[in-house]
C-alpha cells in the first residue's frame, strides 16, 4: 500500500476512535435525505423544492452529527427507538405493497367482526368467508 493511503486510513482511525460511527438509524436517515432530494429536484414547486433540500440538508447534517458522536449511549437509545418504531411500521407498507401487487389477482378486504385483513382470488363468485382470526363467517362476492 501506498505511504499516503496508510497515513490516510490510520489519520481517518484516530478520528473516529472513540466516536459513534454508522447504524440503521444513520442509514435511513441518509435514504431519507437522498429521497427528499429527489423530490426536491422532480417538483416544479419552489417552495416545495426549497423545503425538500432544506430536509435533506438537515437529513445529512444529522446522519454525519451523530455519525461522529461521542455519545455512544445516547445513539444506541436512538437506534433502539428507531428500531422498534421501524418494526411496527415495516408490517403495515410490506402488506400494503403486496396488496398493490397482487390487486389484479385478489379481492381485498376485512372482516366485518374483528378488522382482520382478508383476500379473496378474484372471480371466485359469491363464497362464505370464515374469519382465520375470530372465525365470523360471512358472505362475499369476488
Ligand atoms: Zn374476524
Amino acid at each position: 500500500m501506498q505511504p499516503f493511503w496508510m497515513k490516510f486510513k490510520a489519520g481517518v482511525a484516530r478520528f473516529m476512535q472513540g466516536r459513534y460511527g454508522p447504524d440503521q438509524l444513520g442509514l435511513a436517515t441518509i435514504w431519507a435525505s437522498i429521497i427528499f432530494n429527489l423530490i426536491g429536484g422532480l417538483s416544479g414547486n419552489a417552495a416545495v423544492s426549497a423545503a425538500m433540500n432544506l430536509l435533506s440538508s438537515a437529513g445529512w447534517v444529522w446522519a454525519i452529527w451523530r455519525l461522529l458522536s461521542r455519545n455512544r449511549q445516547k445513539r444506541l437509545a436512538e437506534n433502539q427507538w428507531f428500531l422498534t418504531r421501524w418494526a411496527k411500521i415495516k408490517t403495515p407498507v410490506m402488506q400494503a405493497v403486496a396488496r398493490f401487487k397482487n390487486r389484479k389477482k385478489y379481492v381485498y378486504f376485512t372482516c366485518p367482526e374483528c378488522r382482520m385483513k382478508l383476500r379473496l382470488p378474484r372471480g371466485v363468485g359469491n363464497v362464505t368467508v370464515k374469519c382465520s382470526k375470530c372465525g365470523h363467517s360471512f358472505e362475499k362476492k369476488a
